[in-house]
């Protein structure tokens, strides 16, 4: 059975682009519109010589009905339950929101480890968000740029821990 890593976080932080980078094909789709992702991804991801299930927990968004706080809380609770780790995202350049609140609350209190990373931070972007960050309770920030790669060692470095 291979490690299976989640990333999660509210639409638009730049979940399917680093699935897309991590996976090396296109396999999740990309856009401006939060929640576009339909359904749930998974893919075999390389990061040096680092190999694992990557899940990309867009499919959260597709159900029909509740608030977008509700569906996104039972897509979390079914990758977590899912996966050994989670990948939170959040756009360090938005800075933190109550949906990035929400979304740590579930995962502080889930036993499936966690390691949250601040995306979108290229050429040292998002200083202020990536502050903002450590009032999650989840550690300090892995600055990313999943557009970019940028600070994919630091992430190889976190996720080498656990694979
Ligand atoms: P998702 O909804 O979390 O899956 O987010 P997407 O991967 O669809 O990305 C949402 C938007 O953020 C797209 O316009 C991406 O091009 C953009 N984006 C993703 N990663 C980065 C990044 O590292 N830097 C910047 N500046 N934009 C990014
Ligand atoms: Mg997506």
């Amino acid at each position: 059975m291979s490690f299976k890593v989640a990333i999660v976080g509210r639409p638009n932080v730049g979940k399917s682009t680093l699935f897309n980078r991590l996976v090396g094909k296109k396999l999740a789709l990309v856009d401006d519109t939060p929640g576009v992702t339909r359904d749930r991804r998974e893919g075999e991801a390389r990061l040096g010589d680092l190999s694992f299930t990557i899940i990309d927990t867009a499919g959260l968004e597709e159900a029909a009905t509740g608030t977008l706080e509700a569906r996104m809380r039972i897509g979390t609770e079914r990758a977590i339950a899912d996966a050994d780790l989670c990948l939170l995202l959040i756009d360090a350049r938005a800075g933190v929101t109550p949906l990035d609140k929400s979304f740590s609350q579930i995962l502080r209190k889930s036993p499936t480890p966690v390691i949250l990373a601040a995306n979108k931070c290229e050429g040292g972007a998002g200083k202020a968000g990536r502050m903002e960050a450590y009032e999650l309770g989840l550690g300090a920030p892995l600055p990313l740029s999943a557009e970019h790669g940028e600070g994919l060692g630091d992430l190889y470095d976190a996720l080498a821990q656990f694979a």
